[in-house]
């Protein structure tokens, strides 16, 4: 596996697997890799091919992470990470510092507006222009043939798609489906910050959205899934609810009335100073097979 510190070292390695017509193959991540970023990994071969390339990016970009958030605190663990990528048969690594990235006179930004505006983009100013714009860097440093991300972050999967598409990038994307532990909490690098009792009552997020997905073919409306969520998450008294919403599983907009298409449940939820997401999307009765 080779390990690429510098966007010249990974541009060169990738132009030498261009000239063989190789596919090569992204999965960004912020490091600390837990089982849900393998599964990228594992995505990311499929699509690439025994003889394709798949390369991991490990980067905390700063520019996604506002004044107050857990930018210093974020988990990192180099050595572990580029273990677990070896044992995974991943192909190179980049792995630059922030200077490497961000020349500090640097003013272009790539921004999505309405969609990078709602729901997280709401609670996390500006944060989908910091992600908008890493992906875009990453994408023209590397020039993969796909990326995957996880639909763990399912606005920023759809901040991405919508990108990729107003600006002509020839970049497949895939999305990847959410890796669970055992008790249904979403894997996150950001689990380990939680406290024992904490730990304990995050898997109330799953529980909320099972309920959600056995709700939706029986009739109900949108309000009233979305008020039964945020009922069961409330009923957990260590869980500050940040966010629940209901939206077009395909657009995001926002949906009322009972449900006719497949729609998605998005919960931001804290735990002490620990942000966390999850989603479902969920189906009327009639879309069920
Ligand atoms: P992060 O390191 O948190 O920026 O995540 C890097 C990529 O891994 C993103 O595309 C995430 O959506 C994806 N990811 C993170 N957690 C999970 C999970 N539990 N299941 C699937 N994908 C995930």
């Amino acid at each position: 596996m080779d390990i690429c510190r510098s966007k010249s070292a990974i541009r060169a390695l990738v132009a030498q697997w261009r000239s063989q017509s190789v596919p090569v193959v992204l999965a960004p991540t912020m490091g600390f890799l837990h089982n849900g970023h393998l599964s990228l990994m594992r995505r990311a071969r499929l699509r690439a091919g025994e003889t394709g390339k798949v390369v991991a990016s490990i980067f905390v970009n700063p520019t996604q992470f506002g004044p107050n958030e857990d930018l210093d605190s974020y988990p990192r663990d180099e050595a572990r990470d580029l273990e677990l990528l070896r044992l995974e048969g991943v192909d190179a690594v980049f792995i630059p510092e922030v200077s490497e990235i961000y020349d500090p006179e640097a003013q272009t930004i790539v921004e999505t507006t309405e969609l990078a505006r709602m729901l997280i983009g709401k609670l996390r100013p500006g944060h989908f222009r910091g992600v908008a714009t890493i992906v875009t860097k990453l994408f023209n440093i590397i020039r993969p043939d796909a990326a995957v991300f996880g639909e763990k972050d399912y606005q920023q999967l759809a901040v991405i798609r919508r990108m990729v598409q107003d600006l002509d990038m020839e970049i497949e994307i895939i999305g990847a489906p959410i890796q669970r532990e055992a008790d249904g909490l979403a894997m996150s690098s950001r689990n380990v910050r939680l406290s024992p009792a904490d730990r304990a009552r995050a898997p109330v997020l799953a529980r909320a959205l099972d309920q959600a997905e056995e709700l939706a073919p029986s009739g109900i409306t949108a309000s009233r899934l979305r008020s039964h969520v945020r009922a069961t998450l409330e009923a957990e008294p260590r869980a500050q609810v940040q966010s629940v919403d209901i939206r077009d599983a395909a657009t995001l907009a926002p949906i009322s009335g009972p449900l006719t298409r497949p729609a998605v449940l998005l919960l931001a939820v804290k735990f002490g100073t620990v942000f966390l997401i999850d989603n479902r999307v969920v189906h009327p009765a009639k879309e069920r097979t």
